[in-house]
């Protein structure tokens, strides 16, 4: 008597991390392994079209080389997506994406069932499975990078909210008088302050204030201005320092909204973790609640780039089941 049965083996997702600057693409297997990976340029022609045909381009090269078998496609966005994650609701750096059938159009040509998510979230799905938040069932995930993201995690799943937005801790307000405009609409949001780009533009406006300073404005950014900060530059230090500053009093409105287990912080601005990490911690006991605040892990993301794409890759397998 024979039986037939599945072949025994390994599956994989075409795991997508689609930025407004670069594209990468992972080949990732259900234990979290990254098989094959490459990163391209996101097209320059702001179109689907180009994106999607960026994508089948790698899909078909990988399908000729034998790799798989892939069940499904996973796709980050840097955006809002719609409730049944089928839509991008909101992309400001790929915003001919916005209102599109996108999953259905990845369906169609890739050929693999597709999953959507924005790109917060999947890393914070992708720091639980693999990273920092291991066995934890509770996390809020804040990415300090161009702008300031963030993934809420509640007894084991995302939370994405009643409209696909939850999560966005960078615009939360941690600032309602200094006047200071966030392209949100909202004055004073947590990305003013806490970003790579509002590193690079507070140290610019601190220059003057700073005589003695080794940096410049000109081609200002926050990696220079971490390594002004790691020689002890006084500017650098204080522009840090202030990010700290505020990063801490966002966190204690996440901690007294959320009570996680923990807080898993990545993105570029990480860097600078010593720099910044004294006043974080100063802001978070003075103003969450004292038990709270003692208990609350605060944690240094360990995925790195590849949280998102661990994180889309686990979602698509929990998906296939
Ligand atoms: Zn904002």
């Amino acid at each position: 008597m024979s039986e037939i049965s599945e072949p025994a083996g390994p599956r994989f997702v075409f795991a997508v991390d689609l930025g407004g600057t670069h594209l990468r693409v992972g080949l990732l297997d259900d234990s979290g392994k990254i098989h094959h990976q490459i990163k391209r340029q996101t097209p320059k022609e702001d179109s689907p079209d180009a994106v999607v045909n960026a994508l089948v381009t790698v899909a078909d090269e990988w399908r000729r080389a034998g790799y798989g078998p892939i069940v499904a496609s996973a796709v980050m966005v840097p955006g809002a997506v719609n409730a049944d994650q089928s839509v991008v609701l909101q992309a400001p750096n790929l915003p001919s994406l916005i209102n599109l059938p996108f999953k259905r159009l990845l369906q169609e040509r890739l050929g693999w069932p597709a999953v959507l998510e924005n790109d917060a979230n999947a890393a914070a799905i992708g720091e639980m499975w693999r990273g920092a938040a291991r066995g934890c069932r509770d996390v809020v995930s804040v990415t300090l990078g161009t702008g300031v993201g963030g993934g809420v995690v509640l007894d084991g799943k995302l939370w994405r909210g009643a409209h696909g937005s939850a999560g966005e801790i960078g615009h939360t307000t941690v600032d309602p008088f200094g006047g200071l405009k966030c392209k949100c609409g909202n004055t004073g949001c947590l990305e003013l302050f806490a970003s790579a780009t509002a590193i690079a533009r507070m140290a610019r406006e601190s220059l003057a204030q700073f005589p003695g300073t080794t940096l410049s404005a000109e081609n200002l950014t926050a990696e220079k201005v971490y390594e002004a900060g790691r020689n002890g530059d006084e500017l650098a230090l204080a522009v840090f320092k202030r990010a700290g500053t505020y990063l801490g009093v966002g966190l204690a409105n996440i901690m007294s909204l959320i009570d996680p287990e923990m807080i898993v912080i990545s993105g570029g601005v990480v860097n600078g973790w010593d720099l910044f990490q004294a006043e974080m911690y100063r802001e978070v006991s003075e103003r969450a609640f004292r038990a709270t605040a003692q208990q609350v892990k605060i944690a240094r993301a360990e995925c790195g780039d590849n949280a998102g794409l661990l994180g889309a890759a686990r979602l698509a397998f929990d998906q296939m089941g």
